[in-house]
């Protein structure tokens, strides 16, 4: 019996380019004749034509499946409906802009087929045409992340990968709401295995991550996969100390044993401002792991349907 194959691919507001990315994706899977292949479509709450194209895309061919949200639930709640929604010996997510080319997907498959892996991430080479901006914010968002996590993520990988059965049936499991799914994948473990490619430019229309939604999932990273930045708050505290003791000392040493006690307001308020700078910095921090908690105590899912096409 074939093999099936499911193509997962998030998309928001890409009405500029989601038919040319059916059509090249669809010319890569009818010359992969050893599977059976299927792409789901996941429709973010796009407020552009991309729900309507990608109706008539799936009226055409019965092998598109489209996840229609009930509003823009991100990039990752995206993806996580794709694996959630799909019965695959094998998955390939895949970004609706084609920076990641789909005829890798062959090169993919043959390794995945050559050696005894469960998952195979693709590691960028380059970042062609991405602004300087973003690729230095990139960098340092993945050396983090590799100093912080508790599980290790690998340097310059997006979602752009393959996973196996064994891989989705366990990502189903995963209770967790703020999903960082490229994380997950790795935490799971199997056997997963690196792939190395060049990264194009987006084809048309703009990023859909500015800044501020950049911000959102770094932190969203980096919180979900380490409780270091709660250690850091302890370190901080326990230098401060110290340096406050040896400060006391020589003040009262001054005071009493010689006759210019300390003199000042100016050195006072600093050290009032900057304590106070750092204590609502951590008090901050801590609030912020604590939202985390009621968000994943409120138990609401990672996102609401509202309808789905050719299952
Ligand atoms: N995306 C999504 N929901 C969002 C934002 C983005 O489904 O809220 C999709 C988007 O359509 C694309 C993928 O996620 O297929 C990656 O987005 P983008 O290419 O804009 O990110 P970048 O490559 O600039 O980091
Ligand atoms: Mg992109």
């Amino acid at each position: 019996m074939l093999q099936t194959l499911t193509i997962i691919i998030p998309c928001y507001n890409e009405e500029l380019l989601i038919e040319k990315t059916y059509q090249r994706v669809n010319n890569v899977l009818e010359k992969l004749a050893n599977y059976e292949s299927n792409i789901i479509f996941i429709n973010d709450g796009s407020k552009d034509k991309t729900a309507e194209k990608l109706n008539v895309i799936a009226n055409q061919n019965s092998n598109v499946k489209v996840i229609h949200f009930s509003r823009n639930f991100g990039h990752q709640a995206a993806v996580t409906a794709g694996i959630n929604n799909t019965e695959t010996d094998l998955a390939i997510i895949i970004d609706a802009d084609l920076q990641d080319p789909p005829e890798l997907f062959g090169e993919m498959l043959d390794l995945y087929n050559s050696s005894n892996c469960n998952a195979i991430y693709c590691v960028r080479k380059t970042r062609k045409g991405e602004t300087l901006f973003k690729k230095i914010t990139a960098k340092y968002f993945y050396k983090l992340m590799d100093k912080l996590s508790e599980v290790p993520i690998p340097l310059d990988t997006g979602d752009f990968r393959l996973i196996d059965k064994n891989i989705i049936n366990e990502f189903k499991k995963l209770g967790e709401k703020n999903k960082f799914v490229r994380g997950l994948i790795s935490w799971i473990g199997f056997v997963q295995i690196p792939f190395y490619y060049e990264r194009d430019l987006r084809l048309e229309g703009e990023t859909k991550y500015p800044l501020k939604k950049m911000i959102r999932f770094a932190l969203n990273g980096i919180m979900y996969f380490s409780k270091k930045p709660l250690k850091l708050a302890i370190q901080i505290g326990f230098f401060s100390t110290i340096i406050a003791l040896a400060l006391l000392i020589y003040i009262l040493y001054g005071y009493f044993f010689s006759n210019k006690a300390v003199a000042g307001w100016a050195s006072t308020l600093t050290i009032v401002i900057f304590f106070g700078g750092i204590q609502l910095l951590t008090i901050g921090l801590v609030a912020q792991y604590i939202a985390n908690i009621f968000d994943e105590v409120k138990g609401r899912p990672d996102y609401i349907i509202a309808h789905k096409v050719n299952f």
